[in-house]
């Protein structure tokens, strides 16, 4: 059985990126739309053969919790109004899949889940490379002991930020910088690969001030993890500099991934026990994008919760805070 999604917030990552994706589910089918704007609902309701009666503007949302077509509400908004429409979908009965960061404060997260929670809902984070072949196969390989315990990770993302003017440089609809959009995929990997939380946290920020882009949020905030096995992170994260990789290291060797987490592309090479050379992981039955639509799906039809609950989104905006105080204050954060 297919479960339907509406996908809330019209821009690029839900048309260019997950919309095209319904079309190699097993278990998801995009069924409503819902817009600010009434040309992308009738562009793209005419493109996806969505019918009128299943397109919705911010302001007529609500009445989705009378369309029984709608199991599923994919929030795609910029990040500090995450909270309002998940917890507006999970009154409406509606599950929810809501984009990272999951909102712009831990307390915003602990409204989530309860909302969700209170409407008998589940809630999924866009953690899409959770379902990428090679972290998939990189997260087994040490799990199955083939580089000995976690010593230490080494992860950077960051790409170069342009209009002055979007979203992702307002810290109201943001959150914050760096951090909040490309560097959660460090912190991310970090936590996923060791299958630990962080217990301190130091950090140092660089920002251009006087350059019109960061007026209100951070550039480059690296930070360095420490887990309670004793396994460490070097984290990167900017909106001046590019790149997008991580190398996990232990006493019996280490594996790389560059790019990492990007839509596509993802190159590994591994050191274990032997030279370094590339590795290809076990191939996946689906891309990231259809296997994460089709996971909360799944997980609706069988009763399971989602491996990237709103817990995780929670764990990582706990982690991201007290990043953003070790900048400020200058010290070791403990958690
Ligand atoms: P975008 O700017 O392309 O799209 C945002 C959409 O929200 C636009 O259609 C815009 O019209 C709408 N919107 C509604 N209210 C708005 C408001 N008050 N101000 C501005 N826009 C408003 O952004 P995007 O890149 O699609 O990002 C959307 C969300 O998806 C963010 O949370 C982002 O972090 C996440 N994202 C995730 C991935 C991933 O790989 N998982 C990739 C890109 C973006």
């Amino acid at each position: 059985r297919k479960l339907g999604y509406a996908i809330l917030g019209l821009g690029y990552y839900a048309t260019k990126i997950i919309m095209p994706r319904f079309a190699e589910c097993e278990h998801s089918k995009l069924v409503a739309l819902v817009s600010g704007t009434p040309e992308k609902l009738k562009t793209f309701g005419e493109q996806y053969g969505i019918p009128e009666s299943h397109r919705y503007s911010y302001e007529t949302f609500d009445r989705i919790v009378d369309n029984p077509d709608v199991d599923i509400v994919y929030v795609i908004t910029p990040n500090g109004l995450h909270r309002t429409f998940t917890e507006r979908a999970a009154k409406a009965g509606k599950h929810v899949m809501c984009e990272k960061p999951m909102a712009t404060s831990a307390a915003d997260c602990q409204a989530m889940i309860a909302a969700c929670k209170k409407a008998g809902r589940k809630l999924m984070i866009g953690y899409r490379s959770r379902f990428q072949a090679h972290n998939i196969e990189a997260i087994k390989l040490i799990r199955d002991g083939a580089i000995g315990p976690v010593r230490s990770i080494s992860t950077d993302h960051g790409f170069t930020i342009g209009d002055p003017t979007q979203w992702r440089l307002k810290k109201a609809l943001s959150g914050g910088g760096s951090l909040m959009d490309i560097g959660i995929y460090s912190l991310n990997a970090a936590r996923y690969l060791t299958g630990e939380e962080p217990v301190a946290v130091n950090a140092m920020e660089s920002t251009d001030r006087s350059n019109p882009r960061f007026k209100e949020v951070e550039d480059i905030i690296n930070f360095q993890l420490l887990f309670p096995s004793g396994a460490t992170a070097q984290c990167g994260s900017a909106y001046t500099a590019n790149f997008n990789r991580y190398r996990v290291s232990g006493p019996k060797g280490w594996i790389e991934l560059d790019p990492a987490t990007s839509y596509q592309g993802q190159s590994m090479r591994a050191a274990l026990g032997g030279p370094p050379a590339p590795r290809e992981p076990a191939p996946q039955a689906k891309n990231q994008f259809s296997a994460q639509l089709d996971h909360l799906s799944e997980c609706i039809l069988t009763g399971r919760e989602p491996i990237v609950s709103g817990e995780e989104g929670l764990k990582d905006l706990r982690v991201i805070e007290a990043i953003y105080r070790a900048a400020r204050e200058g010290r070791t954060v403990k958690l």
